[in-house]
């Protein structure tokens, strides 16, 4: 029973999760952190903040003195240090960001008051307990958990982990993948093709793919269709930490991938994935490291990497939950699928990115097609047709 393409990128995460392999791990200077996965959890240094501090610029008081006039007892910017309690019946200049004095318990918008003198402010509205007022700890107590490992900085975690001292972060290696593209018909980028010849666009494409979601990649040469060719290369592929095959995993009579896999000892967790482009995607464990036979044409390659071979890699990279964030839109015109499969075709979205169009495209050889889109449509199995308006979810295009 062919999988839906969720329940395979289930299976997929659950057998790599399960996978004993140790990650290694690599201590990079904060500068070059960010998109990386961390591997140690960052914790407060001390109370953030650490100390009770003023939300506004304003006056802080006792806020069962206000409404009222009030003796201006001085001011405090932020940077000043420690401050002498606040007096009952007294009011202290304070800026954003500067210490909040004892006694004092809450800040009053400079807005809302009026300067009377250099003595005296008056203040017509009543003040909550607490109000802008940011509570020594209140983001974060001293020893509490700021990110956990297995995170990808982005720039708040830069932030997180500039504001904790780290000149230095310790992230997961990036996993090493191997690429083996498979085919007679394949010649390298500076050959002159015939006719009956195609360029390898799959193994540089797979290499950005990679590269995008934090694996260095490995191109190996091109494998022709025998087993004699494949066996060799896959078992060099064997040797990284995840190994891409892309064709000769249909059911033609030259599609020997998953046969030489399996005399290398892997074993196929799912053949076949009820999604187009790609449904003869195959994924299995060997040598405890994940391989994947992606179909050989270009729009099943990438969708398929993307919906199967990504999560893999993330993992391998110490992410803990791998994503496939999807945006909505609507249809700009109405639009109809065949039943039975989750397709993932290219389509144009909108400058606002309210609105979308099918682009129409040859199928999934069709690398001109896909070089015109800038999103995919994700049209659902179980709906046949779209109204102009209609809401339909869409996939970033990587
Ligand atoms: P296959 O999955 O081997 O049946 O290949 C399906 C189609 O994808 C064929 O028309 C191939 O020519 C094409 N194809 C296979 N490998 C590549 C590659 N490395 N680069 C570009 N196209 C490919
Ligand atoms: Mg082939």
């Amino acid at each position: 029973m062919p999988l839906e393409f969720d329940q395979a990128r289930t299976m997929v995460i659950d057998a790599v999760r399960s996978l004993s392999t140790p990650r290694r791990t690599e201590t990079l200077p904060l500068e070059r952190a960010h998109g990386r996965v961390l591997a140690e959890d960052v914790l407060a240094d001390r109370d953030y903040p650490a100390l009770d501090r003023s939300l506004r610029d304003g006056f802080a008081v006792r806020s069962n003195d206000v409404p009222g006039t009030l003796r201006v007892a001085g001011e405090v910017r932020a940077g000043d240090r420690s401050l002498a309690p606040l007096a009952a019946g007294h009011a202290l200049e304070i800026m954003t960001g500067a210490p909040v004095p004892p006694g004092a318990d809450a800040v009053v918008m400079v807005e809302h008051t009026s300067r009377i003198n250099h003595d005296q402010v008056s203040m017509e509205q009543t003040a909550e307990p607490g109000q802008f007022i940011n509570r020594r700890g209140a983001e974060a107590p001293a020893g509490s958990r700021l990110i956990p490992s297995g995170t990808r900085l982005d720039a708040s975690h830069i932030a997180a982990l500039a504001m904790t001292g780290h000149t230095a972060v310790l992230v997961f290696a990036l996993p090493s993948v191997a690429i083996l593209a498979t085919g007679d018909e394949i010649v390298a980028l500076d050959e002159q093709p015939a006719a009956h010849q195609i360029r390898n666009s799959n193994s540089f494409m797979l290499a950005a793919l990679i590269r995008k979601a934090g694996g260095v990649p490995e191109i190996l040469p091109v494998a022709a269709d025998t087993k004699d060719a494949l066996l060799p290369l896959l078992r060099r592929g064997l040797e990284h930490d995840l190994l891409i095959a892309s064709g000769g995993v249909s059911a033609g009579k030259y599609d020997l991938v998953k046969p030489a896999l399996r005399e290398l000892g892997v074993e196929f967790r799912f053949e076949r994935v009820r999604v187009q482009p790609g449904q003869p995607t195959a994924f299995g464990i060997g040598h405890n490291k994940p391989v994947f036979g992606l179909p050989g044409n270009p729009g099943s390659t990438l969708i398929t990497f993307q919906l199967f071979a990504r999560p893999a890699l993330e993992l391998l990279g110490g992410l803990s939950d791998p994503l496939l964030p999807l945006l909505s839109a609507r249809f700009e015109a109405p639009f109809r699928h065949k039943l039975g499969l989750t397709r993932f075709l290219p389509a144009r979205l909108s400058a606002d990115g309210q609105t979308l169009r099918h682009i129409s495209w040859q199928g999934s050889s069709d690398i001109p097609a896909l070089a015109r889109a800038n999103a995919f449509l994700v049209a659902d199995h179980d709906r046949e047709s779209w109204q102009a308006g209609d809401a339909i979810r869409v996939m970033e295009k990587p």
